[in-house]
């Protein structure tokens, strides 16, 4: 239903401004009184709070004009909404154990809006590498890298935002040694586990 391309010439996308790699996805969103933006994925959720419409979304149905949820936007709102991070730790039920540590900030991220990227960026760079690494008591570094790009959160089981997108880039040489020992997977979902 909603048209996926796949770039094939320099594409820069029109919420971040990130030239968007080769064999990326890219989302085209209809403007009023501009023309068609191409947005990427990472960016998909703020075009649609921009009231950008996904070119190839459903007109109104009749039988919808109704609702209670009144407007276009409302309409091709996703159902679920996504909140972005999940709620951070209480202090006092951290975890002490490192392993237990590292498995609860995984849980985290798995929470969060951020598979979804892994896992829509998978569909086109296959498999992504995976590496996590502890911080501290309370931070864990998880970063994800394909040949043609990598991309580095941050999970902070106390922070205010749980989990963020703390660095991406293109080349695995960016990346200090200690986030390229692969000690971790990720799912077709998305969602992060340490290797077995
Ligand atoms: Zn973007």
């Amino acid at each position: 239903m909603i048209e996926i391309r796949r770039q094939d010439t320099d594409t820069t996308c029109a919420v971040c401004g990130r030239t968007v790699l080769l064999g990326e996805r890219l989302v085209s969103f209809r403007r009023i009184g501009l023309e068609d933006a191409m947005v990427c994925e990472l960016c998909v959720d703020q075009a649609d709070a921009r009231g950008w419409t996904r070119e190839g979304a459903p007109a109104l149905p009749v039988q919808l004009a109704g609702r209670e949820e009144r407007g276009l936007r409302a309409l091709l709102r996703p159902r679920k909404r996504h909140v972005t991070a999940p709620e951070p730790f209480d202090p006092e039920l951290l975890p002490e154990d490192p392993a237990d540590a590292v498995e609860a900030s995984l849980e985290l991220f798995n929470e969060s809006t951020h598979p979804r990227t892994v896992s829509g960026i998978a569909r086109t760079l296959g498999d992504p590498r995976v590496s996590v690494v502890r911080r501290s008591h309370r931070e864990v570094v998880v970063t994800v890298a394909w040949d043609l790009s990598w991309y580095q959160y941050r999970v902070d089981m106390l922070g205010a935002q749980t989990v963020t997108l703390q660095r991406r880039g293109e080349e695995l040489a960016e990346l200090d040694g200690r986030f390229l020992e692969w000690n971790a997977q990720a799912e077709p979902d998305g969602t992060v586990a340490l290797a077995s």
